[in-house]
Formats: structure tokens, sequence, C-alpha cells
């Protein structure tokens, strides 16, 4: 069984969003309930990440935008609309960034381990200078870039099925060539970014794949494009490592989007992906993006995590034929990602 390791950081729950708020410090409770549930938190290394520094930070945001964010450190209020800070939100965002670097650093020193970063807050959303939807600083772009930038290495892939497009990624490595972006998003949504089209620009040239996908849809279309899109990226771009932004916000439950995957869509989606890795030898790393129903995530992050750790998915069993829109998506997208166009 490989060495799986679960990232976690008490400060996590004690970045308060306020009554009511989607992003609350219960669904990371949700979360370990589910995987005590599962025996999983006895099981599983434990990890407790340090905070990421400020030159980690500077390789995707802004000197001025670190320093108004760290300014808020013991005080409460709103960066944007919907992004709310706590006395601790500081700190704990220092450590959701932590996280991925330790993680990283975990992973590509032993090749049969990988882990699951269960941090507050999530990332994709943070551009350079900016906070947004939730995300202070993008936990999944300092990540990759510090497995550029630290280790040298040259193809770093993320996926991020979030329900949401993460702008901040995209943003983050759009001119990169070392870092790959695929996204999975309901379009029309928050935060209306990830057009199909977008395909990455200079040396980034084909290294950005977004999949916009109408509502409604669900496991015929992310397995379609896991099978037809992802698997021959992987096969092609031959990552040396790849990042989950783990968002479980497209399942069928969620109260902020209208996707309709089901826990076991999921589950075939990531066995796909992780198997693949695994007979390649790449290593993988999840990070938590979003995912608001308490109910799923208490059920599907654990089952993802149990099922990486015990190398057993569903088999791949018959599906209905995915809607046009992710087929052509998937037939515009192979013909300009990839090496192909470089
Ligand atoms: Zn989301």
């Amino acid at each position: 069984m490989p060495d799986v390791f679960l990232s976690r950081h008490p400060l996590f729950l004690e970045h308060d969003t306020g009554p009511g708020h989607p992003e609350c410090a219960d669904r990371l409770r949700a979360i370990d309930a589910g995987l005590r549930e599962r025996g999983l938190l006895d099981e599983l290394e434990d990890r407790r990440p340090p905070q990421a520094m400020k030159a980690d930070l500077l390789r995707v945001h802004d000197a001025d935008y670190i320093d108004s964010v760290l300014a808020w450190r013991n005080r409460s209020g709103a960066l944007d609309a919907d992004t709310v800070v706590s006395p601790a939100s500081v700190e704990a965002s220092l450590h959701a960034a932590g996280a991925l670097i330790d993680g990283i650093d975990a992973v590509l020193d032993n090749p049969r381990r990988t882990g699951f970063c269960l941090v507050r807050p999530p990332g994709h959303h943070a551009e350079r200078d900016r906070a947004m939807g939730f995300c202070l600083f993008n936990n999944v772009a300092v990540g990759a870039a510090h497995a550029v930038a630290k280790h040298g290495l040259r193809r770093v892939l993320i996926f991020d099925p979030d329900v949401h497009h993460g702008n901040g990624t995209q943003n983050a490595f759009y001119r990169r060539g070392d870092v790959f972006y695929v996204s999975i998003h309901q379009s029309p949504l928050f935060p209306g970014t990830g057009r199909l089209d977008e395909t990455g620009a200079g040396e980034g040239a084909g290294r950005n794949a977004n999949v916009p996908l109408p509502a409604g849809l669900g496991d015929p279309e992310y397995l379609h494009i896991t099978e037809n899109l992802l698997l021959p990226l992987i096969a092609e771009y031959r990552p040396e490592l790849v990042l989950f932004s783990a968002g479980f916000d497209a399942h069928l439950r969620d109260p902020l989007a209208q996707m309709e995957v089901t826990d076991d869509g999921f589950l075939r989606m990531y066995g796909m992906i992780v198997s693949t890795l695994s007979a390649r030898g790449i290593p993988f790393l999840c990070t938590l993006e979003g995912g608001y129903s308490l109910d799923v995530i208490r059920e599907t992050v654990p089952a993802l995590i149990e099922s990486v750790f015990r190398e057993r998915f569903p088999e791949p069993g018959r599906l209905e034929p995915a809607h046009e829109s992710a087929r052509a998506a998937v037939t515009f997208l192979s013909g300009r990602t990839g090496n192909r166009e470089r």
C-alpha cells in the first residue's frame, strides 16, 4: 500500500468566516468525522504543515499584496464581497500554502508516498494581487512554483475539477511551459473565467486546457474528459508531478453549483488518473479546494483517501454517452494542447 499522509493544522479550524458562510470550519470537521468512521485517522500519517515563507509566496503573489494580507493578522474584516478574515485567518492561510510546500517535498522525496492537504482557506481563485472567492493565497500555485524553483521540475500538471474555474492558478502559469493547468468547470458560474479557447500563450502556449460545461452534466462527461483528454495529456506532457486542486462542489448535492457528479463518478475519475500516475511512477498530491455540502464531503473525501490508500477504485462500468459539449471540447483541445503546437 502507498504511504499516505494527511496534512492538517488546528488553525485551519480557527479561520472563522462567520455565520452562514459556506466555506466554514465544519467542512474540515465533517471530513475528519468521515475519516474517523473509516479508521483512517489512526492508519495514516498526520503531518502538521509549517507556514509558507514570504519568499515562497512571492513566486506567485506581488509583495504589496502579500503585505496587505499580512496586515490583516489578528483582525477581522472582508477582503472582497465573499472573502472574510478573522483574527487567525492570516496564520491559517500561511499554513495552507505551507502544506503544499511541505507536501510536495514529502512526495518528491519518496515515490511511494502521497498525501492530502486538508486545508482552509482554499486557494485557486487567489490572484497575483488580489484575494477572491474565499481564497487568500493560491496554495496550489505556490506549491507548483516551489516544485519548479526548489526541485528543478520542468513539467508540473495541475488538474482542477473544482466546479469553479481556478482563475488565479490559470493566470499564474498562463505564459509558462513548466506548469500545465487543466480545469473542468461549470459555465456560466463564478468567477466567469475559463474559456475553452484560452490555451496558454508564449512559453505556455498549448499548456492550459479549460473544459467549461453547461449545468446539469455529470459522470459521463467528467469520465469522458478524463479518458480522452487528461490521460492522453499525461502520456504526452509526461508530468514529473501532478497536483490536484481537489474541489468537490461539482457533486450532485452541492449547494453552490448545478453539476451532477456522483460519489461513484469522483472515485472512478480519480481512479483512472491515480492508477495511470502510479503505473508511470509519477508523484501526486491533493489539496482541498471547494465542496460545500457537509454530507457530501464527509463521505466523498474520506472515500477517495481510502481508495488511494487501499489502491481500490470502482471498476470502470458502462456509461451514458457524454454530452456533445464535452465531446466537442475534448476534440478542440486535443488539437491545441500538449506538445503538439510546440
Ligand atoms: Zn469551487
